[in-house]
């Protein structure tokens, strides 16, 4: 069985799809196996409301005069995603004097793809959750408060012992909209009326069960909720602080009333009517009257005008409220013009005895109509330029002022009017001091107060792209809509600086928090196969499948190039650090398209210059580049009836080369003088050139759209077993899988890539210090709703990275591996890399060497039976080599046969040189070598060096034999 827990995130994805069809076997046979199950301490830790992130909020009734209110919680949780749902009751527990547990239940079974939470429908956690249920019901509960359509879906003893307990008195309070499929539960209870004032302003159906209180929460005022994909101007800039506060609330409310327990005093606020004009606030009181029922005198009164945006006021307090009914009158202040609301909350030695809140605006004649700018977005140092215009009757002796202001309203840039009129122009600076998120405000000041405001519709972003900066990316959206500004402003607060996969969710909230976004574009690559050939596949008519055609196939590829790319003009402004291309995709293709074709056949006259060259090198005597064909093997698979059965295996082979290097399956044709190395290698190299060209052309694509645009792919899973430095030059981003055994590719993208160069580990939470150690300046991880719990705290193995790598997160690492400029020393080791060697080590006798038994870091034997999966023959090989070295106390650098062949690599930096499977080492690599040597330096090799020439021209014995 496959555990979740076991793996570290992302990779399983792979891991997982690759299996399918065994698993799919494995839990038919094995459908008892209670290993799926998670662990009690694991359900424990989903299920805790311990809270170490508290956020904004007003404590309603905290410590409550009457009492903690003793709550179980029982939360929907989809089984698929994390969608945060335990935060509803940290947000309520904030404001309120609850204390309690909560269960998580699903509704429906998850999928096996992107299960988050094992388990069928039922309790989260199987039996073992059921059974931690029933214990916990053993407790005295004063309220059960059902957050979606969960009972049904509880084990019917624990169901039929929460209706026992509420029928004896406890509450039941039920925050979702309920429908039909909860009418049997509703009509085991007798309706009543819903009390006026305890619930008001909540849409609510109240029933009585025995001496149990159940309220069904169907909808809350309009004041009470906030549309985080609408925000309005206010709210974009400042947030929904006052929202939330507000919708708690009013759940805390129906807590109250279902447990019988409603504040005894009651609040009068009077302010005359609900709109005051602005100039009649000086003649304007707020009258405040309360009344106790239990004659309780409050010890202490606190009332508060608050606003989303502007104008909120300290609290005043009335410490001498002398008795159980009373009256009081608040001269109203001078506000500017806006929507507020008041809050009184009174205590006596206890706590809360009771609170009210009401809504107030004020007007003004005079008032900003609008805030239009002319860019929404701009480098630091633009001029962020734009209109105000002013409505109603002019004032005598008015200023206009035009602020940027940042998310805590606080003025970083000012340009001042006097007697402006309807339509005044400004232009304020931007720096690079700066956040990259700033609100644009206007405001009317009369008689030296501020009399109104108007903000601009969206904000003004200063893109921040933090190209020369450490990040930390999280990839994935988040599932939980009315909490995307909190949880946004807790990741960046632990580090996270840029985001994956943001189509779906609005950008705000994270470049607020201080973010940059990795957009996931259409780009036409293509995953390998889950099983079978990791090489690319052709159709019956020989055109690459899985992608969206041929990358060569003109003009249909621009023309797409430039649509996905021009997709992604939006995030442009906000600051993009990568565009994706792709997750997980493959790093080679080619077909047998003509237009693919050609440009292969255009790509080896530009390897060889020369037909000559090309027949030398292959043994051929073609006649020209034209006359190069691909070879299809139609004896192959004969055993396929039908002749469409055989032409896509067909192609597909004469597509990868297979016959230059051996005979396909079934062959009757091949004769061993089909086999061709250089012909073969040659098809692989194009392949990794390909795809680099194609990475290329979109990075142009992008760049007609952004100029600063970098490109690239995560999530390969290649090790040693790609034309790395082909790649490396034609991309600027690449973050491949970095397990136990994969960081393989990563020590040769460190060491051959420019300086500022985007790489790192994906899945860096295991490797997050090895990625680190290893230059990279960019870490990866799987997946934003996967590091939390479901109340929004950071999981314990995210919790201790944040935790140890948080002088990575304030500096260093932007100090180290982020700087462009800085490099990594070694001791002069350089190990040698070339594509050509680790395919010629997996065909010919090749395999029978360094075939070692999979191994970790511990030189442990993991699996008894010898392994050769398709890429980890030779990544072992240089293993071996990198423990050695650092156990040493030493550091490496690699070089490919790329940059020895373009006289980029200089051997005079060198004073050992490591051959590690080194088999095919061309003219210009063994010059250098001899070279090197000749010079003084020290060559170190293992198995096999250089026993084939170029591209993999079988020679007798090894080239450098005699050295
Ligand atoms: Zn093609």
């Amino acid at each position: 069985m496959l555990r979740q827990n076991r793996h570290p995130g992302k990779r399983i994805m792979r891991v997982r799809t690759r299996l399918l069809a065994v698993v799919a076997i494995t839990l038919a046979l094995a459908a008892t196996d209670a290993s799926a199950e998670p662990s009690l301490e694991s359900i424990e830790q989903s299920n805790s409301l311990e809270n170490n992130h508290q956020t904004p909020h007003t404590k309603w009734g905290k410590p409550l005069a009457s009492g903690k209110i003793r709550t179980l919680f029982l939360v929907n949780q989809n089984p698929n995603i994390n969608g945060l749902p335990l935060r509803h009751v940290l947000e309520l527990m904030q404001r309120f004097d609850i204390s309690g547990d909560a269960v998580l239940a699903m509704t429906g079974k998850g999928k096996t793809y992107a299960i988050t939470y094992q388990g069928g429908a039922g309790v989260y956690g199987g039996e073992t959750g059921a059974k931690r249920l029933s214990g916990l019901l053993k407790k005295p509960y004063d309220c059960y408060v059902v957050t979606g359509p969960v009972l049904g879906h509880l084990p019917a003893t624990s169901r039929t012992t929460i209706l026992k307990h509420v029928q004896q008195g406890a509450g039941l309070v039920l925050l979702y909209t309920t429908g039909d499929k909860d009418k049997p539960l509703l009509d085991q209870f007798q309706p009543c009326g819903a009390p006026t004032d305890s619930l008001e302003g909540i849409k609510v159906r109240c029933f009585q069960s025995g001496r149990g209180r159940v309220v069904s929460v169907q909808g809350y005022s309009s004041d009470a909720t906030w549309n985080a994909y609408g925000p309005t101007n206010t709210q974009r800039v400042f947030g929904f602080h006052i929202r939330r506060d507000l919708f708690y609330e009013a759940q805390g409310r129906a807590v109250l009333w279902a447990t019988n327990r409603e504040p005894p005093l009651k609040f009068q606020i009077d302010l005359g009517s609900q709109s005051i004009p602005r100039e009649q606030l000086a003649s304007r009181k707020i009258k405040l009257s309360w009344n106790d029922s239990t004659k309780n005198i409050p010890r202490r009164i606190a009332m508060r005008i608050r606003s989303e945006s502007r104008g909120s006021q300290q609290p005043r307090v009335i410490d001498d409220p002398g008795a159980a009914q009373g009256q009081r009158e608040f001269q109203l202040p001078t506000l500017p013009a806006g929507t507020y609301w008041v809050d009184v909350i009174a205590e006596d030695k206890n706590g809360v005895t009771g609170w009210a809140i009401k809504r107030f605006d004020v007007t003004t004649g005079t008032r900003i109509a609008k805030v239009t700018l002319e860019r929404s977005s701009g480098e630091a140092g633009d001029p962020i330029t734009g209109t105000v215009e002013i409505v109603g009757p002019g004032i005598d002796g008015a200023i206009l002022r035009v602020h940027v202001i940042d998310r805590h309203g606080r003025v970083l840039a000012r340009q001042e009017f006097p007697k402006p009129g309807n339509r005044v122009a400004f232009s304020l600076a931007s720096d690079t001091r700066m956040p990259g998120y700033l609100g644009i405000e206007a405001v009317i000041v009369q008689d030296g107060h501020d009399a109104c405001y108007g903000y601009h519709g969206d904000a003004f972003t200063i893109t921040r792209r933090k190209q020369d900066q450490w990040n930390f990316m999280v990839w994935g959206r988040l599932y939980a809509t009315q909490f995307l500004e909190l949880a946004d402003d807790m990741l960046a607060a632990n580090g996270v600086t840029t985001r994956m996969e943001t189509s779906n969710v609005p950008w705000w909230y994270m470049t607020r928090a201080g973010m940059n976004y990795t957009p996931y574009c259409g780009s036409g690559l293509y995953r390998l196969p889950d099983m079978g050939p990791q090489e690319p596949t052709v159709s019956e008519h020989g055109v690459l499948e899985r992608a969206e055609g041929c990358w060569n196939h003109e003009p249909e590829v621009s023309a797409r190039l430039k649509k996905w790319t021009e997709d992604e003009r939006d995030f442009r402004h906000r600051g993009v650090l990568a565009y994706s291309m792709g997750d997980e995709v493959a790093v080679l293709g080619s077909c047998l398209h003509p237009a693919c074709w050609k440009v292969y056949q255009e790509w080896l006259k530009a390897q060889y210059g020369s037909i000559k060259a090309l027949n030398q090198s292959w043994g051929t005597s073609f006649s020209g580049f034209a006359k190069i064909q691909p070879i299809v093997d139609e004896t192959s698979i004969p055993w396929y009836p039908k002749r469409s059965q055989r032409i896509p295996w067909q192609l597909t082979w004469a597509n990868n080369a297979h016959s230059s290097r051996g005979p396909t399956s079934g062959s009757t044709a091949w004769k061993d003088t089909w086999r061709n190395y250089p012909r073969y290698i040659d098809r692989k190299s194009f392949q990794y050139w390909n795809f680099a060209n194609y990475c290329r052309r979109f990075r142009d694509a992008a760049r007609q759209m952004d100029p600063h645009a970098r490109c690239g792919v995560e999530g390969s899973d290649i090790f040693l077993d790609a034309d790395i430095d082909v790649i490396v030059r034609n991309t600027g981003w690449w973050m491949p899988y970095a397990g136990e055994n994969g960081g393989t590719t990563n020590e040769v993208i460190r060491s051959i890539a420019p300086g500022d160069y985007l790489h790192g580990n994906f899945m860096g939470e295991t490797t997050f210090w090895s990625s680190i150690l290893r230059g990279g300046n960019t870490l990866g991880k799987w997946r934003v709703d996967n590091m939390f719990t479901p109340a929004m705290q950071l999981k314990p193995a995210m919790k201790r990275m944040v935790k140890s790598g948080r002088i990575i997160f304030d500096g260093l690492g932007t100090l180290l591996n982020g700087n462009p400029k800085s490099e990594m020393l070694d001791e002069g080791i350089v190990m040698l890399h070339s594509m050509a060697s680790v395919k010629m080590a997996k065909i010919g006798d090749g395999t029978s060497y360094g075939i070692f038994r999979w191994r970790d870091d511990q030189g442990k034997t993991r699996s008894g039976t010898p392994q050769s999966q398709f890429h980890v023959v030779n990544q072992r090989n240089h293993r071996a080599w990198h423990r050695n070295i650092r156990a040493s106390g030493m550091q490496f650098r690699y070089t490919t046969d790329g940059q020895i062949k373009r006289g980029e690599f200089d051997p005079t930096r060198a004073r050992v040189l490591v051959l590690s499977q080194y088999e095919v080492i061309g003219p210009e690599e063994e010059a250098l070598i001899r070279k090197f040597v000749a010079s003084g330096g020290t060559l170190i090799a293992d198995v096999r060096p250089g026993i084939y020439g170029d591209r993999g021209r079988p020679r007798d014995g090894g080239v450098l034999d005699d050295l």
